[in-house]
């Protein structure tokens, strides 16, 4: 950060602070929320955390979890009480986004917002909306920026074994468990620094990554054995999953997370989608390899974004007009997906 004296002299005394993070929110977007959140309280301040939406319950193991507010559809009183404490923040954080469309509901709460804001992301293509920014997209996660920053605020003193797993399992999981291209010696430094101050790797890895349900293991089944398609001409896997195709397997908030790897596991493959179906919208994730960005295609075409190998979008229409859209703009990345 530019600017940290101004920062720190901005937290020298009790704040009321929000932290908010997008909408269905990650590992990094919660973990980073979470342990920055944490940092913030052991400074004196009164820190809430709200999320735009649920968050899958391989995530609520987190301290902090039971503090959150989580934005719900089905019911305004959570919605109203993280309007509330947005009006009344003198300090307002958004990590893990910075296109504020992400932050869905509370856009507009955010934008009207008086409060010093404070971006922590690594997205490409920022909205510059921050008074103090945390921003790089050399960073593989947001999480990395927090510890980062409290570490050029000069408290790192402060980071607890509870502040330390919370972000651990964002650099964890936006590596891909340390293996994406993203991962540099900055994350292994990051990552040491963090065990060093009482982050379990095993017991972070155990939570996010191995308390599956039977049914999640079974849609992951399902989705290999019957829902997965190659394209060689264009290098590409795509799966799509139906509503009714999710509520056969009891599909909870998180359980399509990790699916699109599976397709840029595949010999040859250098771009991987997953289309499934929400309420409202067709949910996009892409995955690729090398300098073919995904960021690009999901911002031109679906209304997304995100990091030039990661990258999310949505389509308003049914299933099968998602899925034509996208097969028929392949033919004009042929070249590109053909490039070694
Ligand atoms: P995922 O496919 O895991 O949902 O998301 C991959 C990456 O793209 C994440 O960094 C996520 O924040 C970003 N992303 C996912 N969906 C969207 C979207 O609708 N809009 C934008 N701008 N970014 C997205
Ligand atoms: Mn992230």
């Amino acid at each position: 950060m530019e600017n940290i004296q101004a920062f720190n002299q901005l937290l020298s005394s009790p704040k009321d602070i929000a932290i908010v993070t997008h909408f269905k929110p990650d590992a990094d977007a919660l973990g980073s929320s979470l342990g920055l959140a944490g940092f913030l309280k052991k400074k004196g301040h009164r820190v809430t955390v709200i999320t735009p939406s649920d968050y899958p319950e391989f995530l609520s193991w987190m301290p902090g979890n039971d503090q959150v507010i989580a934005v719900s559809k089905d019911t305004p009183e959570p919605g109203n009480k993280a309007k509330n404490a947005i009006g009344k923040a003198d300090v307002l954080f958004c990590l893990d986004f910075s296109n504020l469309n992400r932050a869905e509901d509370l856009q507009a709460a955010i934008r009207g917002s008086q409060a010093t804001k404070v971006l922590i992301d690594h997205h490409l293509e920022p909205e510059r909306f921050a008074s103090f920014e945390q921003w790089t997209t050399s960073a593989a996660s947001t999480a990395g920026l927090v510890f980062q920053l409290i570490d050029q605020m000069g408290e790192k003193h402060l980071i607890d074994s509870n502040i330390a797993n919370c972000l651990y399992a964002g650099l964890m999981t936006d590596t891909g468990g340390f293996r994406h291209s993203n991962t540099t010696q900055t994350e292994f430094l990051i990552a040491s620094e963090l065990v060093g101050l009482g982050a379990n790797p095993s017991k972070v890895a155990k939570l996010v990554y191995d308390t599956n349900s039977i049914e999640r293991l079974k849609l992951t089944g399902f989705v290999l054995s019957q829902k997965l398609v190659v394209l060689p001409e264009f290098h590409t896997a795509y799966m799509t999953l139906s509503l009714p195709e999710l509520k056969q397997f009891g599909s909870q908030t998180g359980d399509t997370e990790g699916l699109v790897n599976y397709g840029l596991s595949i010999r040859g493959i250098k771009l991987s989608v997953l289309l499934y179906e929400r309420k409202e919208e067709i949910k996009f994730s892409f995955r690729s390899l090398g300098d073919f960005s995904v960021n690009e295609l999901a911002r031109k075409h679906f209304e997304g974004g995100g990091h030039m190998n990661a990258s999310g979008g949505t389509f308003k229409g049914p299933l099968s007009e998602a899925l034509k859209k996208f097969l028929d703009l392949l033919p004009t990345y042929q070249a590109a997906l053909n490039s070694k």
